[in-house]
């Protein structure tokens, strides 16, 4: 099976700072990926790499085909779609205008089937769907986001920290929601999220970053047992 994501000694950073020095990293096709590391240690920066928002060297490549060096429109095309840290929804625009915004480059009919489905997930939205988006509350303004990225119908999705600043419910209900859509729409996720157990019973494989580098990485249920990861990252 190849991968839907392959990152081969990837190196990046901005301006004479260099970040990422030399990172591997697969997600399967359907699977997901988790990205864990302290801060700074450069796991925003694999996701800018992925969908081109930052100068890179080394191979990337989705499905097979090199990505690596190219725009991120072109990127975001070819079924990438981001979900960056503090969201990136239109804070001045409603819902609606955020769910036509994520749909704007898909020329297929089944853009309303889609609005539709994604009620199904965020039933919340519908009910706010002519709410400026800057007065959601963050668990809204988070289910936004992922409702946008999902609208581009991608085959990947990045996500950064989807729990960051949520109350522990409102982050159970997002992360049920993410199983249901890796489940029915078959798509692969690569996440950064600083809670590690979190991450580790959602991934099937993952990756430990440190200052640009991966030193742990395997089967999330193997990574679970890391000496190195329970000690930091999972508390016991
Ligand atoms: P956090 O969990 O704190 O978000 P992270 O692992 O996601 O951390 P990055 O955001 O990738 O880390 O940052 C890695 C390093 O790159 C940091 O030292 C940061 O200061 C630096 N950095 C990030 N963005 C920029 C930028 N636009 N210009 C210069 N340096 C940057």
């Amino acid at each position: 099976m190849s991968a839907l994501l392959e990152l081969r000694d990837v190196h990046a950073g901005y301006g004479q700072t260099r970040v990422l020095h030399g990172i591997d990293l697969v997600v399967d096709p359907g699977g997901v990926t988790a990205l864990l590391g302290a801060n700074g240690a450069g796991k925003t920066t694999t996701l800018r790499a992925v969908c081109g928002m930052v100068r890179t060297s080394g191979d990337i490549s989705l499905a097979g085909e090199p990505i690596q060096g190219r725009p991120t429109e072109d990127i975001a095309r070819r079924g990438v779609a981001h979900v960056p840290d503090g969201r990136g929804t239109f804070m001045e625009l409603t819902v609606e205008e955020n769910f036509r915004l994520g749909a704007f480059v898909r020329q297929d009919k089944e853009v309303h089937a889609d609005f539709e489905r994604m009620f199904g997930y965020f039933p919340r939205l519908k009910q706010r769907w002519r709410q400026q988006a800057g007065t959601l509350s963050g668990g809204e303004q988070q289910m936004l986001a992922i409702a946008r990225a999902l609208l581009l119908r991608p085959r990947l999705l990045l996500l950064d920290e989807p729990s960051f600043g949520l109350a522990p419910l409102i982050v159970q209900d997002i992360f049920g929601i993410l199983r249901q859509v890796r489940a029915e729409q078959g798509v692969g996720i690569l996440i950064v999220e600083q809670n590690a157990n979190l991450a580790l019973d959602f991934a099937d494989r993952a990756y430990l970053l440190e200052t640009g580098r991966i030193v742990v990485s395997g089967p999330a249920h193997e990574i679970r047992e890391d000496e190195q990861v329970r000690r930091s990252y999972l508390g016991y």
